[in-house]
């Protein structure tokens, strides 16, 4: 398929605003691979980002969660990467320098390469905080086309994948690392609080680590039903329980967490995760509640004297291969999750379905070659 001379995207140009363009489409440089984007996944760090609570990275073309084909490669990339035209990739959204001591020793989430005024868009995340004024500008997943460049970490994907389910490749990487940080051992009994998309793939995730029980906790009915089919042992609505923390004990056979993972995003479900692990227990706070967000919790009653170790899980590093394995594999009913599937012009309608809370949107992606 012939890659065409410009590219749609949608800019969000400042705050609260969105808007569909298009830019050019270069040839990519010796070590770049074009992305032709076959689905990007809507998150709610996007949100996020619309709403300016992510920094002031505008203008931005956002979307960090997509899959797509390779369009065109450079020639060095050609031999470096073994890709061809038309393989099925995904491409992590951090751009590790890895030459700094966070890279080296695995946690590339945490590269300290940050430099803006390079004008490099090297340890920095696609989609996230790389304006689109930068270089190309072909940064973001919310377009027909995206340049991956030496940096970026890419991944074939199985053949034979759906890109309904390939398309929860990064948000299953997030839960894969949430998961490692809990360190969940064959056995171990495991809280999740927040059902959204990450929350029910961390089911997914602490299920193939092993977890003997898994109770997930929310508020939303609608949302803790599909937690049974992807792994949970039972649900905790924790706005309806008279004591939540006996709820999920339990419903954990009378044991306590060893593990709580949070995935909402909000500090009220933080504060869950902390009182709902045992004593001694493994809490990993894995959502993003953007800026100035405030977490209050009791120094001696929930922190102190119960000796819980809270483990903060940021981004996707070294999820992906975990995250590809098992939705190769089928461990769960993954394209239940994308409950709609738009045109990227509609990308503005997408923000106001998920805005509106209605109990059938569980994760929205947009198609661009729609
Ligand atoms: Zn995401
Ligand atoms: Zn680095």
């Amino acid at each position: 398929m012939p890659v065409p001379a410009v590219s749609r995207q949608i800019v969000f140009p400042e705050r609260d605003v969105i808007a569909l363009d298009t830019i050019a489409v270069p040839a990519p440089g010796p070590d770049d691979v074009l992305v032709r984007i076959r689905r990007v996944g809507i998150c709610a760090t996007d949100l996020h980002l619309l709403a300016g609570h992510i920094g002031n990275p505008f203008p931005l073309v956002p979307g960090h969660e997509f899959v797509g084909e390779v369009a065109a490669i450079g020639t060095r990339a050609g031999l470096d990467r073994s890709l061809s035209i038309g393989d099925r990739i995904a491409v992590e959204m951090l751009l590790p320098c890895r030459a700094c001591a966070w890279c080296r020793s695995g946690r590339y989430n945490l590269c300290a390469h940050d430099d803006p005024s390079a004008g490099l868009p090297i340890g920095r995340q696609l989609g996230v905080n790389i304006p689109r004024t930068t270089g190309h500008g072909l940064w973001g997943g919310y377009a027909e086309y995206l340049m991956a460049p030496q940096e970026a970490i890419i991944h074939r994907l199985p053949d034979d994948l759906s890109w309904d389910a390939a398309v929860l490749v990064e948000p299953y990487a997030v839960a894969h690392r949430a998961v490692a940080r809990a360190g969940i051992r064959p056995g171990d009994n495991v809280v999740v609080v927040g059902p959204g998309p990450v929350g029910l793939l961390t089911v997914a995730a602490a299920r193939s680590a092993g977890a003997a029980r898994i109770v997930v906790a929310g508020t939303r009915a609608a949302r803790l039903e599909p937690a049974l089919r992807f792994g949970a042992d039972a649900v905790v609505n924790i706005r309806e329980a008279a004591d939540p923390i006996a709820a999920v004990r339990d419903a954990l056979g009378g044991a306590g967490a060893d593990a709580a993972i949070e995935t909402a995003g909000v500090p009220s479900a933080q504060q869950d995760a902390v009182r709902l692990v045992r004593r001694g227990g493994r809490v990993v706070l894995a959502g993003a509640c953007g800026a100035h967000a405030e977490l209050t919790l009791h120094a001696d009653e929930d922190l102190l004297t119960r000796e819980i170790d809270v483990l903060p899980s940021f981004l996707s590093a070294g999820g992906f291969e975990p995250a590809i394995a098992g939705l190769a594999r089928g461990e769960a009913p993954y394209e239940e999750l994308v409950t709609h599937t738009l045109p990227l012009a509609e990308a503005e309608r997408a923000f106001a379905l998920i805005a509106s809370r209605d109990h059938s949107v569980i994760k929205i992606a947009l198609d661009p070659t729609r």
